[in-house]
């Protein structure tokens, strides 16, 4: 369920006219509906109300501080990857106790930065990672609590680029080696062992996947159990799919369901780390047609976001439906909607069938809400959109769009290229 949806022929989000934002911001920009957004943390948070859970949003999926204030307000907590995360999740005004930091390649001052604010539980991926954590533990007279993420061996069954839980994939440790390196954390001086963790890939469209894994942490868990390695915390990750098309992904019930029955009896807080399932469908782009030029059997609709604003056509070959934000009744066409910029890449549907569309009519780009901005660029020169939120008849803008001077932030012209 999202609240974008068809009044008369017009779309709008929640109660206010997409068009009405459009001529008060200008375009492209990235428009969220806070009723979703909350709607969707609520939903996955409750199917788990019946056990000590923690959800942990995943900033990367959309970093915004608003919205990750609006989740920390539910109570949430945060799944980091990175120091630049962290200083927005505290600048959010989330708990340290609630975050959890994750990543294969975390540096010094990073690692540095998340002792000192006392986070939760650093989920660390490889050997050295535990020996560079213990050392710079040591330093700063701190304890980290640790889990050690474990690379299950399970496949997603989702695009390579996005599946994490393969033996093939840089993350985690194998979890054949797993309890050799608890048995190595646990003896060092600075580190606490937490808790267990790990991630398999993202856009899952089926439980089994999920409780597959979970059935090999279990053994894992009663293993370290035997040898004297207690865990309070069990992170299963993130990963549920939404619907972009025709996917049939789980509903949260289920996917919660399916995990409850098959936690270990071992008393337990469960963490959870989703992104995409709360906020994929809780956002659009919204962009304006620059131009509409026919080629052959089809139509190209040039228009003004490109994949510098939205990468994930062009980084995934993924699929986001395309609507008109004034239904016009012309008839369809198949035509290609791409962007400004000089990539062939720059595209967001290619072969699409849909109502034909003119010069300077605008045209949503929908379930945009999750690694959308957050993997925006500059590429072009092309300042980053503006984002919005709605909140019920009325528009906030939680972020500005850049100008050409944002630009040139911090770039310096060296004295011996001084103008003559
Ligand atoms: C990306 C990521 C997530 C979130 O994945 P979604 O598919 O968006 O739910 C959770 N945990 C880790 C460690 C990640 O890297």
């Amino acid at each position: 369920m999202h609240h974008f949806h068809y009044k008369e022929d017009n779309l709008y989000c929640e109660n206010v006219p997409v068009s009405q934002v459009a001529f008060e911001v200008g375009t492209p920009f990235y428009l969220y509906s806070h009723a979703t957004l909350r709607q969707h943390f609520r939903a996955l948070d409750d199917a788990f109300d019946s056990i000590k859970h923690l959800t942990c949003f995943s900033v990367k999926a959309n970093s915004n501080i608003a919205i990750l204030r609006l989740f920390a307000r539910e109570g949430g907590g945060m799944d980091i990857v990175s120091g630049g995360e962290l200083y927005r999740v505290l600048k959010a005004g989330v708990v340290p106790n609630k975050i959890v930091y994750s990543g294969v390649g975390k540096q010094t001052e990073d690692i540095e930065y998340a002792l000192q604010s006392d986070i939760l539980m650093f989920n660390v991926e490889s050997p050295l990672e535990i020996l560079k954590l213990n050392e710079i533990s040591g330093k700063l007279s701190k304890k980290a609590r640790v889990a050690i993420r474990v690379n299950p061996d399970v496949d997603p069954e989702t695009h390579p680029y996005i599946s994490t839980g393969l033996k093939e994939n840089k993350f985690g440790i194998d979890i054949d080696d797993a309890l050799e390196q608890y048995i190595v954390a646990a003896n060092l001086e600075n580190l606490e062992i937490s808790g267990i963790s790990c991630h398999i890939g993202s856009q899952l469209t089926q439980v089994s996947p999920f409780v597959d894994s979970l059935e090999k942490l279990n053994g894992l868990i009663g293993t370290l159990e035997a040898n004297g390695i207690n865990i309070k915390y069990l992170d299963l990750g993130g990963g549920l799919g939404i619907i972009y098309d025709k996917e049939t992904p789980p509903h949260p019930r289920e996917y919660a369901a399916a995990i409850k029955r098959g936690l270990p009896s071992k008393e337990l807080t469960l963490i959870l780390e989703p992104g995409r399932v709360i906020m994929g469908n809780g956002g659009i782009l919204v962009t304006k047609v620059l131009y509409t030029k026919p080629a052959g059997e089809k139509t190209f609709f040039i228009v003004d976001a490109a994949m510098n604003d939205l990468m994930r056509p062009c980084l995934y070959d993924s699929y986001h439906m395309i609507q008109p934000v004034r239904k016009s009744g012309r008839e369809t066409v198949k035509a290609d909607i791409v962007g400004p910029i000089c990539e062939s890449g720059d595209f967001f549907a290619k072969g699409r069938e849909i109502e034909s569309c003119r010069q300077d009519e605008l045209l949503a780009i929908m379930s945009a809400g999750a690694y959308g901005f957050s993997m925006a660029s500059n590429y072009n020169s092309r300042p980053r959109a503006c984002e919005v939120l709605v909140k019920g008849d009325r528009f906030y803008t939680i972020r500005q769009r850049e100008t050409f001077k944002d630009l040139v932030n911090g770039e310096i012209i060296p004295d011996f290229l001084e103008k003559e």
